[in-house]
């Protein structure tokens, strides 16, 4: 009887938790931990768009290799991680990769890596839609913030391109509200405890080769003109108003 009631209990917990979820802004890349009750295991989670939605300014081939190629390969080593470490079992992926100094040494990269990967990703995703403009409330909150939509755009691009390497560069959000810009290599991101510069991301661009290259070989600056086609300004305020 005891067992029955404790996974009830059980059951109970992990089912709020999904419910709980869905009311945080970045409820699909946290609801993929938490549908597994075991050892958590995470999956490829679906771009909700054709590859070809984003075309001309992403290409349908880099998407699709960047998808099922490199975001699985994230994916897949991250779980490798976990499945070696059973103190990565039921965390959330940003549970993991908030506290990554918290974990044993030995998982330290694997999360950092493979778990920055798969958030990254999932988030880039989510924040690309082709042909929207920000809503007049965003597009004084980016004035308050950067002087200007053109001065904001500007400081971006330049800091994408300015970036030595592979990694990102993000709208940040930090806890009195303010909005700056700033970057990390490979995949660190702005969550970490690792990373020097904190904040919610509200907006991030992969500056990888591999998100642009097929497309504009070594021209990064046209990618980061690009960028603002396929930015999707309705998520980027929905992700600023939740946090
Ligand atoms: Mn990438």
């Amino acid at each position: 009887m005891y067992k029955r009631r404790n996974f009830l209990k059980t059951t109970a917990i992990l089912y709020t938790g999904v419910l709980a979820g869905a009311h945080n802004a970045y409820g699909a890349i946290n609801d993929l931990a938490t549908l597994y009750p075991h050892a958590t295991k995470f999956e490829l989670p679906p771009l909700g768009y054709s590859y070809n939605a984003l075309e001309p300014s992403i290409d349908s081939p880099t998407m699709e290799i960047h998808h099922t190629k490199h975001h699985q390969a994230y994916v897949t080593k991250l779980n490798e991680a976990v499945e070696k470490d059973a103190a990565l079992h039921h965390q959330t992926l940003e549970q993991l990769i908030t506290n990554i100094n918290s974990f044993p040494v030995t998982s330290r990269a694997a999360i950092r890596n493979h778990g920055g990967g798969h958030w990254n990703h999932s988030f880039f995703w989510t924040i690309l839609k082709k042909d929207t403009i920000p809503s007049s409330n965003m597009q004084k909150v980016i004035a308050k913030n950067f002087g200007s939509i053109e001065q904001f755009k500007k400081d971006f691009e330049k800091a994408s391109v300015s970036i030595f390497g592979s990694g990102w560069a993000w709208v940040i959000k930090d806890v009195s509200g303010n909005l700056s810009i700033c970057n990390t290599a490979n995949q660190d991101n702005p969550l970490m405890d690792i990373t020097d510069k904190k904040g919610t991301p509200i907006i991030g661009i992969d500056v990888w080769e591999h998100a642009y290259y097929l497309k504009y070989q070594n021209k990064r600056a046209d990618y980061a003109q690009s960028f603002w086609n396929v930015l999707n300004w309705q998520k980027v305020e929905e992700l600023y108003m939740a946090r």
